[in-house]
């Protein structure tokens, strides 16, 4: 798995395009649910030569296809490329906007995505030496499963905080002189407002950094800057996923508010909602991803309901990549993956259809919900 970082878009590419073709070698006929779906495109698929003709061969995937083949497949479904013997993980969607998704993990396939929360947490500076507090009880929700596994790789000392009072919560956080604070928007500030009420001196936190997900709050400027006031001295750094394909963006550490697509992990286009065809740059679209990192539990062409606005079009070769200087080569603790030069900004412009975060008021964004439309031939953009 270990290669050289791409320089170029066109390296990038290259590498998805081997990637994918790796993916695709051990899906069909291998996972049932993938060779069904891909028909007689299976074949000349399994020798796919671009990524373009990819796009063109394979049909767009939506959660409630996947939904429904599990319902007919109980518990579990078809999507699975490897006997059942070999996946060690199991998680789910929320199932706040329907019924909730079963996703099967094995080794590899966890590992990789490790290694992709591990870029979350890298690009907010979190090294060893941090405290890492998960205010956040651990249930099926994939996230902070992978952000545990991920603080703990980089060396950082992790602290679990579920099972506690908000108050507990916070005097824990206090004594353990937590640096970092992973969470969602709204419970981040929750715990400032519980800091207030219960007169919980927050000039003591050494929190100097608030890796949210869950919820859009992270990337909406007011929220962010609401989180910031009620706890000073820490950056809100967003990062966004969803438990059917793991982390997908992290924040650039030089542009506030500014997502990155991991596409080493990804193969991500930006479809126009009412076409189907790519956007231009700095047009609206929806997310659609490829998971090239996840051969046990595939997803192609997944249309995730997020609305991004790409910075430019995925498909640019000649698009500058990031200069905020991430990719280069690191020293490396436990993944030995190639670190990707990050380059497909995306803003993101509201929370997938997953379902993760809890209805919440929040300045400047309004009412946010975590919310799918029923009908998958409507593509729900609200905001
Ligand atoms: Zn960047």
């Amino acid at each position: 798995m270990a290669g050289a970082v791409p320089a170029s878009r066109a390296a990038i590419r290259t590498q998805q395009l081997r990637r994918l073709r790796e993916l695709l070698a051990a899906t069909i006929p291998a996972n049932p649910f993938q060779t069904r779906r891909l028909g007689s495109a299976a074949d000349a698929l399994r020798k796919v030569g671009s990524l373009s003709e990819f796009s063109r061969l394979t049909p767009l995937t939506s959660k409630d296809e996947l939904v429904e083949d599990q319902r007919r497949h109980a518990p579990f479904g078809t999507n699975l490329t490897y006997p059942l013997s070999r996946y060690i993980r199991c998680h789910q969607t929320s199932g706040t906007s329907g019924t909730p998704l079963r996703w099967l993990d094995t080794p590899e396939s966890w590992d990789e995505l490790v290694a992709a929360w591990t870029e979350v947490l890298r690009a907010a500076g979190v090294a060893a030496g941090d405290r890492v507090m998960f205010a956040f009880s651990f249930g099926p929700f994939i996230g902070f499963w992978l952000a545990f596994e991920a603080a703990e790789s980089l060396g950082a000392l992790c602290l679990p905080g579920g099972g506690l009072t908000s108050a507990a919560r916070l005097r824990l956080l206090l004594d353990l002189e937590a640096t970092i604070l992973c969470c969602t928007p709204t419970y981040a500030i929750h715990l400032a407002e519980t800091a207030r009420t219960e007169r919980i001196p927050m000039a003591a936190s050494r929190v100097r950094c608030l890796v949210v997900a869950g919820e859009p709050g992270g990337s909406i400027p007011a929220t962010r800057a609401h989180l910031e006031t009620l706890w000073p001295g820490a950056r809100v750094f967003d990062h966004h996923g969803m438990t059917e394909v793991g982390p997908v963006t992290y924040e650039c550490p030089v542009q506030p508010g500014v997502l990155h697509v991991m596409e080493e992990y990804f193969f991500a286009e930006v479809l126009d909602p009412c076409s189907g065809t790519p956007v231009s740059a700095n047009q609206r679209g929806e997310l659609v991803l490829t998971t090239l990192h996840r051969i046990g539990s595939p997803l192609l062409r997944y249309r995730t309901g997020d609305l991004v606005q790409p910075r430019y079009a995925p498909e640019d070769l000649d698009a500058p990549l990031c200069a905020c200087g991430w990719g280069h080569p690191r020293p490396r603790r436990r993944h030995p993956w190639p670190r990707r030069r990050h380059d497909h900004r995306a803003r993101r412009e509201r929370v997938s259809g997953s379902g993760r975060g809890r209805p919440a008021t929040v300045p400047g964004g309004g009412r946010i919900s975590s919310n799918a439309s029923p009908n998958p031939r409507v593509w729900p953009i609200w905001r």
